[in-house]
């Protein structure tokens, strides 16, 4: 399940609206979540991981409903509700109305069930890895820095990076990290944030009562959204980036030949 984006990718990300890193690793997202619900909802090591991490974290969770395959999803959260089940069942803790730490200790099979699992003396129900996708998407990320900061120096990069949107800011500081000597990036950045540093105090001053006749720009609209992301960095892949991918409703969400 690899496809890292090459330097093509980039130079075309940064030709693009919003951070060019963020577009690139909510994509690598995005192809992730389809290659799972495609190919891999039956891959023994993969749905392993999942199990491990719980299956998705917030926002890639969503994202995997958004995906409306739902028996992709009912085959994924049975085996990890399941795995939460049995370890609750061999866990030490209370249940019900009765003691369950005296029962375990009355109940010779419960307490050697308890052990088998593994459980006593670490935390239950504990979430043993990442989401996969958010380790997909941060290593397609930590990829296209690379390939940013070993292509710095070429005539078509600076070409590129002389107009457009910045980075956000944990992009731009994972770029600056990998090396000190980007003064086309420090110079978009620069130019990119002044510009929505002077929208924003625009934004304010039509605000005021004395100049509501004044209309906004939509770049002005724009800025309340764009400070924003520039800051946090977004988890949702751009929707000008849809691919040929295309989304499948089915009737009652299901893939032909899936054993659970
Ligand atoms: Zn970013
Ligand atoms: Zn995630």
């Amino acid at each position: 399940m690899s496809t890292e984006a090459t330097y093509e990718d980039l130079l075309d990300a940064f030709g693009r609206s919003g951070c060019a890193i963020c577009r690139l690793a909510t994509r690598r997202a995005d192809r992730f979540l389809a290659s799972y619900i495609y190919e891999h909802v039956n891959d023994v090591d993969l749905r392993s991981q999942i199990r491990s991490s719980r299956g998705f974290c917030e926002p890639h969770g969503e994202q995997f409903l958004e995906k409306l395959d739902a028996l992709a999803v009912a085959i994924t959260y049975r085996d990890i509700i399941n795995s939460l089940v049995v370890e609750l069942d061999a866990s030490p803790h209370e249940r019900g109305s009765s003691g369950a730490f005296s029962r375990l200790i009355a109940n010779p099979w419960r307490r050697l069930r308890a052990r088998l699992a593994g459980v006593r003396g670490r935390e239950v129900l504990a979430v043993s890895a990442r989401c996969p996708v958010c380790v997909a998407e941060s290593a397609a990320g930590e990829r296209a820095m690379d390939v940013l900061a070993q292509q710095i120096k070429d005539e078509r990069l600076s070409r590129t990076l002389a107009e457009g949107d910045p980075l956000c800011l944990t992009h731009t500081q994972g770029a600056l990290r990998r090396s000190g000597r980007m003064p086309a990036l420090i110079s978009r950045q620069h130019q990119g944030w002044s510009e929505l540093r002077d929208r924003l105090l625009e934004f304010i001053r039509k605000s005021d009562h004395n100049h509501r006749w004044e209309d906004l720009t939509d770049a002005e609209r724009a800025a309340i959204v764009t400070s924003v992301r520039t800051v946090t960095g977004t988890r949702v892949r751009p929707a000008d980036d849809a691919s040929a991918e295309t989304r499948k409703l089915r009737r009652g969400g299901t893939n032909a030949r899936r054993a659970p």
